[in-house]
């Protein structure tokens, strides 16, 4: 099997099972690997340290599959780690299933990087994000679909992180039946419609589920304001709560447009709701000069710093929408915020809220502190995995 032998004194992540080895540790490679071909790591003195996925062309040289030096990544390594990942979703999950959308594969969580599966109903979508995900994919495609019988699989490998790993985009019907592009799911007493080929990511923001379901009971009433609405996560809960108003906001005209079926789709009342094809930081703003107040103002961004290198201009992109949301609040008013940054950490974030409250000249305090959905895990080796971070913040 061909190696990669770290610089001395490089081992010491991996001793703490850190999934992934930089370029800039690496001393050199023995034998010729190809792209995604399983690879051991060893120390400057030769020590074991971990079997992991080769990527030749990616600044994360290699991402480990096991630790253990007897165990062989193959057929039955996959077939393990998955039926474990979906084993746990299974135990963990509500047993009356009040929702049809679930992530059943989280990538290193699982201890498989570069593989995300979610399944919408009976459809599995899936991403294989990585050399060593990609290396593996028609064994995965199996596995899946003799573990969860669906009846179609669907591919949606057409994420940027890709482009880091030398990889193609690839989209399309990979086994089963779909003719449709739309599907629709159930979470909670909330139905959406989900467009499987071209929503972001594998269609849904399925992380934000028990969050989206918390605001349900801050909503009665109120005045609120949805910025990144996407297809109206927050926004139905916020009607089904009682909203007196609703306005949506997002770059997104699509996504308002299916925003705008599931208000229908749900019943809900679409009278006092307006929809904003804007960019937020725009409109805040805007509706700051107009002298525009609300009760409740959520905040749900796309990642604005992706790894720890954009993290400084993400800070300045978050403060400057919180303060200004902060400003458009009445007093007493609520702040539903989150960011999903890996590069973020929770302590950051917060800081980040505090420097805006300050600068809005409002004080403030946080009533609770919200996160991604289990079956979204947070491997304790690897703390990047605990990307979405959200705070409901009072405004006094
Ligand atoms: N809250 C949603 C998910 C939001 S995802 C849910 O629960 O389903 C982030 C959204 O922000 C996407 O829909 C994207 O189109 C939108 N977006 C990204 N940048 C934006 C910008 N500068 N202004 C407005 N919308 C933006």
């Amino acid at each position: 099997m061909p190696e990669i032998i770290l610089k001395k004194g490089r081992e010491k992540s991996l001793i703490r099972h850190h999934p992934w080895i930089f370029s800039g540790s690496v001393a050199r490679i023995s034998g010729s690997p190809i792209s995604g071909e399983t690879i051991n790591i060893l120390s400057d003195e030769g020590q074991f340290l971990a079997r992991a996925a080769y990527s030749p062309f990616s600044k994360i040289v290699a991402r480990v599959w096991t630790w253990e030096e007897k165990q062989e990544v193959n057929n039955s390594y996959f077939y393990e780690k998955i039926t474990k990942a979906i084993e746990m979703r299974k135990s963990f999950r509500d047993q009356d299933y009040s929702y049809t959308a679930i992530r059943l594969l989280h990538g290193e969580s699982d201890g498989l990087p570069g593989v995300i599966l979610d399944q919408y109903n009976d459809i599995c979508v899936i991403q294989f994000l990585t050399t060593g995900a990609e290396f593996w994919r028609d064994l995965i495609i199996e596995i899946v679909n003799s573990v969860r019988t669906p009846r179609a699989i669907f591919e949606r490998s057409d994420s940027d992180v890709r482009k880091l790993e030398g990889l193609e985009q690839r989209i399309g019907l990979l086994s089963g039946i779909m003719n449709e592009n739309e599907i629709i799911i159930k979470e909670f007493d909330l139905k959406y419609i989900v467009d499987i080929a071209n929503g972001h990511k594998t269609g849904f923001y399925i992380d934000q589920r028990e969050n989206r379901k918390r605001i349900r009971n801050l909503t009665r009433n109120c005045r609120v304001l949805d910025c990144f609405s996407y297809t109206g996560g927050f926004a139905l809960n916020a009607l089904a709560g009682g909203a007196s108003s609703l306005t949506l906001v997002d770059s997104s005209g699509l996504a308002l447009s299916i925003a705008s079926r599931n208000v229908t789709l749900n019943n809900l009342d679409a009278q006092n709701i307006q929809y904003y094809t804007q960019d937020v930081f725009q409109f805040l703003r805007g509706q700051r000069d107009r002298g525009e107040v609300y009760d409740i103002v959520i905040l749900d961004p796309p990642k604005f710093a992706p790894t720890i290198l954009q993290v400084e201009r993400a800070s300045r992109g978050y403060k400057d929408i919180n303060l200004l949301a902060l400003k458009l609040l009445n007093p007493g008013g609520i702040l539903v915020t989150f960011s999903c940054s890996g590069g973020v950490s929770d302590d950051l974030f917060q800081k980040i809220l505090a420097g805006a409250a300050l600068d809005a000249g409002v004080a403030a305090m946080i009533l609770e502190r919200l996160h991604q959905g289990f079956d979204h895990p947070i491997a304790m080796n690897f703390p990047e995995s605990a990307y979405l971070k959200g705070f409901i913040i009072k405004k006094m």
